[in-house]
């Protein structure tokens, strides 16, 4: 037996056989053809494009799923924009009349040098959009070839594969295959989208899988773990055969408690709300019921390559969301662009130029969005939470652009804007300066993921350092202590969001801790909210206040 590890996605479990689908590059020669051909061989590579872009379009009409739909629809747009590229669509037949060649070489040509292009950018979501490249060029040589591929049977079957498309992927989707295993691939790569939004067990980003796991073994994908066991003894398999029995049968008894309020046994109301990270999540969230939204992370309307920074479309992304949340609270962050979160912009270091030092330094790019979450607000209660506050300067700056900006808007009418204006905690300075900025906000929203990052000095993308980025560091819960006395103190609302808040331990001490307010994400949203159901909040904070967690002990 071993284990391969990667990118989990849909917190899923399945067990069963491999199916390698390893996808090697196309053998292009070079043929000679004659002059007088050249005019068809043309022709031939303008319907090899057509046909693809009817292939690309058609492909998606097999998802039922109109929100589905519209997330694949960035990708055909980038993948027709990639295949009208000049580079494809006018020097490939420019080749075809220079060289007197076959098309396929003069295509296999610039795709060289597009992927050259590519590995010259350094942003790493352009950088991932590679694949996406070679993914539909190879299309298009597939059908100069005509050597369509041989249908693999997935039916029942793990896919393993090298170099999926997404399109593929959609296709193979048909025959019920059980999960995918994937060498390639980001949390941001298309083949991740797509197996995300089929809900398929997958792990993505499984360097040399296709090498070292084989045709027909067995295999057991376990997504809430980003791990795979391939090849397990008897007692392994048995114990995941029981697990993933009730695992599915829990998320589906886990549907019932969708309705219910959140309460504890003996009443304490707590709210659960939602963490949004792509604009992929907002329906199925809404589908559990939350009490609104905690979090929105604006930065991720990026992800869809059609979203531009216009007005229009920030409205309207934030319009439909305030619209399918009325009368609950949601709070949009404003962008955090940032190191870890592959978008083009220029920050090379967690502590660089992101989130509101990025906006206020670029204001024209600011108050576009703040125009329209203002704008938003004149139909809808919302919340607008900035993030990476140090100072209280910066708030004050905010502030100035929220009023030039209302002014804007207004043209001396009186328009009632109803928003509330928080600041994350999750700078240490701000631990400081709290009074101050209670004055000048209406909430606080602490981000336990980067307070314990800059807290404990702890890169959170750095693996090595996972022990020391501990949640339960007797600083940090100092930390959290102190803040919940001092929401109380000042009399200001407190949330909390980060990843802690998907852990129930560590929920529970927050709870016990005074916290009733939390970010929660959506794969593990029923869970959490199924043992908040079940707690006894006055036992919960007896039996916590016992313990080295509550009453920190710094020798223990
Ligand atoms: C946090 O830091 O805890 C947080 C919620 O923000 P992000 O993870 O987007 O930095
Ligand atoms: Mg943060």
């Amino acid at each position: 037996m071993f284990i391969l590890n990667g990118i989990g996605l849909n917190n899923g479990l399945c067990l069963g056989k491999a199916h390698l689908i390893k996808i090697d590059d196309f053998n292009v020669e070079f043929n000679s053809i004659d002059k007088k051909k050249i005019k068809s061989e043309i022709d031939r590579f303008y319907k090899a494009i057509d046909k693809t872009i009817n292939y690309i379009d058609t492909s998606i009409d097999s998802i039922e799923s109109k929100f589905q739909k519209n997330e694949l629809i960035a990708l055909i747009a980038f993948n027709k924009l990639i295949l009208k590229d000049p580079l494809i669509y006018e020097e490939t037949p420019k080749i075809i009349k220079n060289h007197e060649c076959n098309a396929e070489w003069a295509l296999n040509n610039n795709l060289k040098l597009m992927i050259k292009n590519f590995e010259k950018i350094k942003d790493p979501y352009f950088k991932d959009r590679k694949k996406d490249v070679i993914d539909i060029v190879n299309k298009v040589m597939e059908v100069l070839l005509t050597a369509k591929k041989k249908i693999p049977n997935v039916t029942n079957k793990i896919i393993v594969t090298n170099n999926l498309s997404p399109y593929e992927l959609l296709d193979l989707k048909k025959q019920n295959p059980k999960g995918l295993i994937s060498a390639t691939g980001s949390i941001s790569s298309h083949i991740a989208i797509v197996a995300k939004n089929l809900n398929l067990p997958s792990i993505v980003g499984v360097k040399n899988a296709t090498s070292l796991i084989r045709e027909n073994d067995d295999v057991i994908i376990d997504s809430t773990l980003d791990s795979i066991l391939i090849n397990t003894d008897k007692n392994i398999k048995s114990f995941y055969v029981k697990k993933i029995k009730t695992f599915y049968s829990d998320i589906k008894k886990l549907e019932k408690i969708k309705r219910k309020k959140t309460l504890t046994l003996d009443k304490k109301r707590i709210y659960l709300r939602g963490t949004i990270d792509s604009p992929s999540e907002i329906n199925k969230i809404l589908n559990l019921n939350p009490d609104g939204i905690g979090l929105f992370r604006t930065e991720f309307l990026y992800e869809d390559a059609n979203f531009s920074n216009t007005e229009k479309n920030h409205y309207k992304s934030y319009l439909s969301i305030a619209k399918k949340f009325k009368n609950k609270k949601v709070t949009f962050r404003t962008f955090d662009m940032g190191f870890d979160k592959n978008l083009n912009t220029k920050v090379d270091s967690p502590m660089g130029l992101r989130a509101v030092r990025y906006s206020l330094k670029n204001k024209d790019f600011f108050e576009i969005q703040m125009k329209s979450l203002l704008l938003v607000s004149l139909k809808f209660n919302i919340n607008i939470l900035v993030p990476f506050i140090t100072s209280v300067q910066e708030v004050i700056e905010v502030r100035k652009i929220i009023k030039k900006v209302q002014n804007e808007i207004s043209k001396k009418e009186k328009l009632r804007f109803k928003f509330k204006l928080g600041v994350m905690i999750e700078i240490p300075s701000t631990l400081f300066i709290l009074e101050e900025l209670s004055k000048l906000v209406d909430f606080f929203s602490i981000g336990t993921n980067d307070l314990i990052q800059f807290t404990l000095a702890a890169d959170r993308n750095n693996a090595d350092l996972n022990e020391l980025s501990n949640p339960s560091h007797p600083a940090i819960l100092k930390i959290l202590q102190y803040l919940s006395l001092q929401s109380k103190k000042l009399n200001i609302p407190m949330s909390i969001c980060g990843e802690v808040t998907n852990n129930i331990d560590f929920l529970k001490l927050l709870i016990s801790y005074g916290f009733d307010d939390f970010s929660v994400s959506y794969s593990n949203f029923l869970s959490i909210k199924n043992s908040v159901l079940n707690l006894n909040f006055k036992a919960l904070v007896a039996e916590y206040k016992k313990s080295n967690r509550y009453k920190i002990n710094l020798l223990n």
